[in-house]
């Protein structure tokens, strides 16, 4: 379904971004998930505002976005810094939050909006969650069809206990009595150039402003604890290693309400028993006997996709490639797959018989007359 950015935000198409932001913040403090708990209707439209406006407020995307709408957007290649799920498109909550809280004030949070905080203009000490990389191992076979993988991983996250106060459920925290509340000391130095007033975070309180009077027996106070959590990570076909994958919110809880951080999923490619990939592509080895390549035959070969009946043309020289069609890798962002290329190798037996040795030796009188001389030697093709 199309959508109008600018409907969204209540603008026309010639606003100048201070008015777009003007008109953003407008929205977002009206339907706020913390002022409208548990409404998901409030929650829909604040992701949506939040999409609208970092895309109005990027002069590239508005540029596209006025030209080709909301489908130009679209598609953000994968891999490099990007990431598939990344770009502007289909806001998750911690999107629209991470929106928010960078359009107006880094982690200041939200309290200072609506003067819930204290009137000496502190800031909230609540911060993001950090990010957590893995690293995810892939079969080919996997990395083929795509996989659903759910992985177990430890983040942080919020003490229930305390609900991530780190007080002691049923106890209130107090006033810090270092910064009496204002979460920063000031300290006043006297120089040459005169009075100078140095202003920074309160040690005591970690520039919150209070301190807990009874700690969290749970969490010790850091209204965080390490749990272990299962992930659920869908894998679309056709990545490489050195691709990866942002989920939003998956990393560590953010500290006193902060946003959770991102979970990056780095994929790698697992060594295949046989196939070599290239690009999409896969390379394989095929030994077959001097008979079947001087007669021809039926091979049986494996791919990725089951297996497949090669006819190998009587005749056919080692080092020969056959391509067989589609049979490779998906391609990552359009349709279509690679192919499998089938090399063939000459297996030469070994241990013979006297028998068999005697049979060799027929044909090696037949085969003297057969090759000539100067078909023996070749420039190397490599
Ligand atoms: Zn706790
Ligand atoms: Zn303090």
């Amino acid at each position: 379904m199309a959508r109008d950015y600018y409907e969204i935000l209540g603008v026309n198409r010639n606003s100048t971004p201070d008015e777009i932001k003007k008109a953003y913040r407008q929205i977002a403090m009206k339907y706020h998930p913390d002022k409208n708990p548990g409404n998901k209707e409030a929650e829909e439209k604040f992701k949506v505002a939040a999409e609208a406006y970092s895309v109005l407020t990027d002069p590239e995307k508005r540029k596209i976005y006025d030209q080709y709408g909301e489908d130009g957007l679209k598609g953000g290649g994968f891999g490099g810094a990007q990431g598939f799920s990344g770009g502007a498109y289909g806001f998750d909550l911690s999107d629209a939050l991470r929106t928010f809280m960078e359009g107006f004030g880094g982690f200041g949070g939200f309290d200072d909006f609506f003067g819930g905080g204290d009137r000496h203009g502190r800031r909230s000490s609540s911060q993001t969650g950090s990010d957590l990389k893995i690293k995810i191992p892939l079969t080919l076979e996997e990395i083929n069809t795509g996989v659903n993988k759910k992985i177990k991983i430890k983040r942080l996250e919020i003490c229930e206990q305390c609900e991530g106060t780190g007080a002691k459920p049923g106890t209130s925290r107090l006033t810090c009595p270092v910064c009496k509340g204002t979460g920063e000391i000031r300290e006043i130095s006297r120089s040459i150039f005169g009075q100078m007033v140095n202003v920074r975070p309160c040690s005591n309180c970690r520039g919150e402003g209070t301190v807990i009077e009874h700690r969290c027996p749970a969490c010790g106070g850091e209204g965080r604890i390490k749990e272990s959590k299962e992930v659920s990570i869908d894998i679309p076909a056709g990545v490489s290693t050195g691709n990866y994958k942002t989920m939003h919110g998956e990393g560590n809880a953010g500290s006193r309400k902060g946003a959770n951080g991102d979970l990056i999923v780095i994929f790698e490619e697992k060594p295949h028993e046989f196939f070599i990939r290239n690009d999409d592509d896969v390379l394989i080895d095929l030994w077959v006997t001097p008979s079947e390549a001087v007669l021809g035959s039926e091979i049986e070969a494996p791919t990725l996709n089951g297996r497949v009946n090669l006819t190998i043309p009587s005749g056919t020289q080692p080092g020969k490639l056959l391509r067989l069609k589609h049979k490779g890798i998906p391609h990552l962002n359009r349709s279509g797959r690679g192919d499998q290329i089938v090399r063939i190798q000459i297996l030469v037996p070994e241990n013979l018989t006297e028998k068999e040795k005697d049979i060799y030796r027929e044909i090696g009188k037949f085969e003297a007359k057969k090759i000539h001389k100067e078909s023996r030697y070749s420039k190397i093709r490599y």
